[in-house]
Formats: C-alpha cells, structure tokens, sequence
C-alpha cells in the first residue's frame, strides 16, 4: 500500500493547472454484491452534471473529457482495483497526472476546480499518522510488527523450544511427569521473557506508541500478569489470534484491527473535547475561534485539530504570508496582500500539516454539528 507523504501532497500542491482546471477524483472501490463498485457509479453520475455544466465551448469540453477520460480509464484498470480507494488527480493540458491509491475507503467525488482538491486526501493522511506497534504470539512464535493504515512490517521475529503438545512420560524414555511438566513451564517463561524483553526494546524507541496485543487467550493471560507497567499503560487493545501460520490473514487481522482502534481514538478525542467545554478551558470551537487560536500559537505537541465531514466553507487565504480569515476583507491585514478565496478545511489541514500538528478526523457530522464541524483542543 502506497503510504501518503507529506512530498507527495506538497507537489500535488505546486502542481500547475492553470490555464484550464484540475480534476479531482476519490473513489470508494468497495465491491458490493461480489461484482459492483457503486463508488464507480456515482463518479459517472456526477462527471456527467459537470459536462452539463461547462459552458458551450469547444475548448473547455474539450480539456474536461481529456481529463475524464483519464479517470475513466483508471477506474477500469484491475491494477488499481485491489485498493479500497483511490484519489486521482489530472490536467492533462499540464501533463500532470497522479494516481494514489488509498487505504480506506472514501466518499466518492468528482471536483473540477482551479486547485486539487485534497481535503479526502489530507484526512488519509492523517488516519496514516496513527502507528501501533502490534506483537502476535503463541506458544512458539513471536512476531512484532510496526504498523499503520499504510502498511505492516515486520520488525522481529523468533521461536521457543517449547513443544507443541506437552509430552507423557511415556513418550520421553527417563522423564517422570512432573520433570516434562516442569521443564516445559522453564521454556514458556524464557519465551516470555523474551517477549517482554523486546517489547521493551521498542517500546524504548519509539515511547508514544501504542501497544496491540495478538495471541492465544492462555499465553495472552499469562503474558498481561507480567508486563512492566510502563508497557501495560500503551496497551491498546488485546485480542485472541488465529492466524500466526498465515501472514496474509494475519495482516488483514491487524490492519481491521488499527482501523477499529482509530476509530475508538475518533471518539475519545470527541468525548475529551465534551469534558473540555464543560470545564470551559482547553478548547476552541467553531471556525473563528479555531483560527484565533491557532494564530495565538496555542497548539503545541499535544494539541489536535478535530475537523468533521467537509462543510465547504470558504475561507480568504492571504497570497504572500498566507494568513486566514472568515472575514469579508479585500487586503490581509498583516501584509496588505490580496487574499483569495478557499476551501476552508483545506486550509485548516494544511496548516496542521505544515506546523506537524495532530489531527483527529470525525466522521459523524451530528458529532461536531455544535462546533460547525471543527474544534481545536490545545496543551
Ligand atoms: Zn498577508
């Protein structure tokens, strides 16, 4: 899976379309019915109103069909077709054309537009942002992984000596019962040992990580008793696994996982920003206040931009120092600069990504309808 680069959304940003315009397409490739990708459907539907809307002019309809019939031709290529998603982006009059495919799925749009639109885009990557470091264990394998919604690798494996089944002393000529028992029970808790040993390594390197749990109940038991509380407080989640001989399944178990647990973030943060404005500190809510407060410089390291569904508000960007207000001015009141219209989620993201803010993205549109869609929690 592709993972969604800072360079990546900076280029797309630079990348000229004018003269002429950028069309901006997301699709959710979900497939329903075994065979159907409504996403596909629905960017048809809406590439047809915007060929309606273009005015009667050879030239314009032109360039748009140009530039449809790359999307098109992407849709139908099974190369891309594995992805839950996928954003393209092209102006063929330009040459630029890019294909990215994505993660998660998402809403499926069609922009055409002076600029790429990239909010969907922004919000992958700061789903990607969040990592895990997930261990998946049984009696005799261990593997600890390094994942996010991008992609799972492998950062260390190893094996025990422990046997798969404990043996009757019949089976070991001179071992008496207890002697197997015991001797097997030595091996297990070396093998934990060693389990702990490494996830305190990790946990060493990268000390705000969370922590997911994979493995059978029993070892699973076993192992919580004797974590460090240091690592029992980065546990995120634990859960029983039955795919330690399938990497691919195993993968699939983890990346479902990461998304569930993202979600559970989502909500948390929601939830702290309730207790926040019920203690009425910590907080901006609302597209005014978030501005102010972010010109106030009072997001820090643990602050975080909560921003909903996009409202495609407007927001006039300054086109020197790009300063950003909701207010109907002609000239920046910093610099005195023109300022033009944009997307003011976009906007928002992009400062959050500029500045290595964190941002939580909250699907539900009811979840911050109070707050016109965006809040900002701040140290
Ligand atoms: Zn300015």
């Amino acid at each position: 899976m592709i993972k969604i680069t800072r360079t990546m959304i900076e280029q797309l940003i630079k990348a000229p379309c004018s003269p002429g315009l950028m069309l901006s397409c997301y699709t959710d490739l979900t497939v329903q019915d075994g065979i159907h990708r409504p996403g596909i459907g629905v960017i048809k539907h809406a590439g047809s109103l915007i060929k309606q809307g273009i005015p009667d002019n050879l030239h314009d309809r032109k360039e748009f069909e140009k530039n449809y019939d790359s999307v098109l031709k992407t849709l139908e290529n099974p190369e891309f077709l594995h992805s839950p998603g996928i954003a393209i982006f092209v102006a063929r009059q330009h040459d630029q054309f890019q294909i990215i495919p994505l993660t998660i799925p998402v809403r499926s749009e069609l922009v055409y537009s002076e600029e790429p639109y990239l909010v969907p885009l922004l919000k992958a990557y700061f789903e990607q942002q969040r990592q895990y470091l997930v261990l998946a264990f049984d009696n005799n394998l261990a593997r600890l992984y390094h994942a996010d919604l991008a992609g799972i690798q492998v950062m260390n494996d190893w094996h025990s000596d422990v046997p798969q089944k404990q043996h009757s002393s019949g089976d070991r000529g001179g071992w008496s019962q207890p002697g197997i028992t015991h001797h097997r029970e030595e091996l297990l808790n070396r093998f934990e040992q060693e389990i702990i040993k490494q996830l305190v390594k990790s946990q060493q390197l990268h000390p705000q990580i969370e922590l997911i749990l994979l493995g059978h109940e029993v070892a699973m038991n076993q192992l919580k008793h004797r974590l460090p509380e240091l690592l029992c407080d980065r546990v995120v989640h634990t859960g029983t696994c039955n795919h330690l001989d399938s990497e691919t399944s195993l993968r699939k178990a983890i990346h479902e996982v990461i998304k569930k647990q993202n979600a559970i973030h989502s909500k948390s943060q929601a939830d702290e920003l309730n207790k926040r404005q019920s203690s009425k500190a910590g907080f901006a809510a609302g597209a005014a206040d978030v501005l102010t407060a972010m010109d106030s410089g009072k997001i820090r390291q643990k602050g975080c931009l909560l921003i909903g569904p996009d409202s495609r508000e407007v927001v006039l960007r300054c086109s020197s120092c790009r300063h950003l207000t909701i207010d109907d001015i002609q000239k920046c009141p910093h610099c005195g600069s023109g300022c033009k219209s944009c997307n003011l989620w976009e906007e928002l993201l992009l400062r959050a990504l500029r500045h290595d803010w964190k941002v939580t993205c909250i699907e539900r549109p009811e979840t911050l309808a109070d707050e016109g869609g965006v809040a900002l929690l701040f140290d």
